[in-house]
């Protein structure tokens, strides 16, 4: 059972099994176009298909929907099937390509050709678009659709052979021209394309369309629930044409759900893309891209986004979904499961008067107040500490409980300190560093711990603390929907990346390795970028703490 009860596709599969429909059997693809990354959009798919086959106990196929030769690069084969499995779903032995299909394809475009229900077309992209008409005006018949079917298979294998120029000739689907349906006026089944495909090189110069590809692919892997995106809908039609006028092994169903739109991003490969080659991005994997690749070096954890996608659920109708809800999950899953850690972002230096100069205490801090199971590591405490900037004030408002002149807050894992005074740059003002005193009578967890202050504050060993830079993100756009101006990269946030170059980490972070998470205590969920290198760590910051997910 997928969780969140069922959804409506659910419930087309169990009346498709009540009735015994294909043999009782629930098998499904994923069919990527290798041309670009993979997003959250494409996990929600994923999770459904994978999700569904897993939960009737039926297959689902990885299929690349490669028919699209000028786009499509081995690179993203490679990101595609590092992506899904990284997800945790497993194709086995069912990775199908369409292209290798390319001569099945033909045979059944001959088919139709011989049946009467296709033809040779040499009108001009542009008059064929002319001729198709519009929602509102029928259109009209090409003249060639007259053509006999001896010249029609000429023809069409003279198009494989490569006697025609790119463009000069279409094989389309003989319908009508005045169906209500613009998918349905003889649409293009094969276009000429002089185009280096990644998988069958330069054999083909014909290449099939992707509503006769896909039908027929589906067909052939025996799909029973061919699972598409809205748009579709509208080609569902055209689908079910292919398939009724062919001999084809399976008749799949086409159902359609609601795209995921996802709140200060975009989705389009096509715009993502855009983000990449324009340098807006450092690449597909910039921890700000909605790409899996991106939420990935993020720190977002595969479990994070799968709950994900299973709370949104599957509608019939499109939607927006705050994105907030996705930092939810994954705050939730890391709650769960990070190690704690204290880290100082903007470090301020602390002096501890009336702490000895060479000693060094080894303070227990407990790895995950969740689970006292996941143990406790040793900070160690001296006498030069650091603390956030943001944690002082010389002129403390009303309602700042942290330190101050004159004022105590506890040190966490460690002792209260009262800060006696402050010492600032003489020419600008700047709070230099802070001369405090301890009460050795405060150690937490010692059973004299009585006194209680309102502050709790992070800290680390100036002595001991480990170099960092962290990497602060935010939304990679300002607008909840960028798409709503003409040009989606005018809404571009200019702070959605913050680098900090002086941030001071606890010792127990000195050898971390990228992919490795934390809870920094007060600032949020961090997580190893793969820049890190020996001695001079990178946190990407995956989330605040702040939860905005309103349910
Ligand atoms: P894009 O427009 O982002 O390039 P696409 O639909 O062209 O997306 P495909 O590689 O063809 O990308 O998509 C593979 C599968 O993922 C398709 O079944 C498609 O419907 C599904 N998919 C793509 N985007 C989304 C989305 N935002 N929400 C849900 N499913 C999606
Ligand atoms: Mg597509
Ligand atoms: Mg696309």
């Amino acid at each position: 059972e997928l969780s969140g009860g069922t959804n409506f596709i659910q419930n087309i599969i169990n009346e498709d099994l009540k009735q015994d429909k294909n043999d009782s059997r629930v098998h499904t693809r994923f069919p990527p176009e290798p041309n670009g990354y993979l997003h959250i959009g494409h996990a929600k798919s994923i999770c459904l298909n994978f999700g569904l086959a897993e939960a009737y106990h039926g297959l689902c196929n990885l299929r690349f929907d490669d028919t699209n030769p000028t786009k499509e690069e081995v690179e993203y084969v490679d990101s595609i099937k590092a992506d899904v499995k990284w997800l945790g779903f497993d194709w086995g032995d069912r990775l199908f390509y369409a292209s290798d299909y390319f001569e099945q394809l033909y045979g059944y475009a001959v088919a139709l050709i011989k049946a009467g229900k296709a033809y040779v077309c040499d009108l001009t992209a542009e008059q064929i678009r002319e001729y198709r008409g519009t929602l509102t005006e029928p259109g009209k018949d090409s003249l060639y659709r007259t053509r006999s079917v001896e010249e029609n298979l000429d023809l069409f294998q003279r198009m494989r052979a490569g006697e025609f120029p790119d463009g000069s000739r279409v094989l389309r689907a003989k319908i009508d021209m005045k169906s209500p349906n613009l998918n349905m006026r003889d649409p293009v089944l094969y276009r000429i394309q002089r185009a280096n495909h990644h998988r069958t090189g330069d054999k083909w110069c014909i290449y099939p369309m992707y509503d006769f590809a896909h039908p027929i692919s589906d067909a052939i892997e025996e799909v029973t629930h061919s699972i598409c995106t809205l748009e579709f809908e509208d080609h569902r039609p055209l689908y079910d044409w292919v398939l009724d006028n062919l001999d084809v092994p399976c008749r799949p169903q086409q159902i359609e759900f609601a795209r995921l739109n996802l709140s200060h991003t975009v989705m389009s490969k096509r715009k993502l893309r855009a983000l990449v080659e324009q340098g807006f991005v450092s690449g597909w994997d910039d921890p700000r891209m909605p790409t899996i690749s991106g939420l990935r070096r993020r720190g977002y954890t595969p479990e994070a986004v799968r709950d994900f996608c299973d709370r949104i659920g599957v509608a019939k109708s499109n939607s927006f979904v705050d994105i907030a809800m996705l930092e939810h999950c994954i705050r939730e899953d890391l709650n769960d499961r990070a190690l704690r850690a204290m880290a100082v972002l903007h470090p301020l230096k602390v002096i501890i008067d009336n702490y000895p100069e060479d000693r060094v205490e080894m303070m227990d801090a407990e790895n995950n107040p969740e689970h006292p199971d996941m143990g406790f590591r040793q900070v160690p405490f001296t006498r030069e500490l650091y603390i956030e900037q943001d944690d002082f004030r010389e002129d403390p408002p009303r309602k700042f409980f942290r330190l101050a002149p004159g004022r105590e807050v506890r040190l966490k894992h460690a002792y209260i300190i009262k800060c006696e005074r402050v010492v600032k740059d003489e020419q600008t003002g700047q709070v230099l560093e802070l001369h405090c005193t301890y009460d050795p009578d405060t150690r937490s967890g010692m059973s004299n711990e009585v006194r209680k202050v309102k502050g709790t504050l992070h800290w680390v060993s100036a002595a001991h603390a480990v170099k960092a830079e962290v990497r602060l993100y935010d939304h990679l756009f300002i607008k909840e929907n960028p798409e709503e101006d003409e040009d989606f990269r005018s809404n571009i946030n200019p702070g959605s990346l913050e680098i900090l170059t002086s941030c001071l980490v606890e010792p127990s972070l000195a050898d971390v390795h990228p992919g490795n998470r934390y809870q920094f205590l007060r600032q949020g969920y961090f997580c190893v970028d793969t820049e890190t290198t020996a001695g001079q760590p990178v946190f990407n910051r995956i989330v605040s703490l702040k939860d905005s997910w309103a349910k």
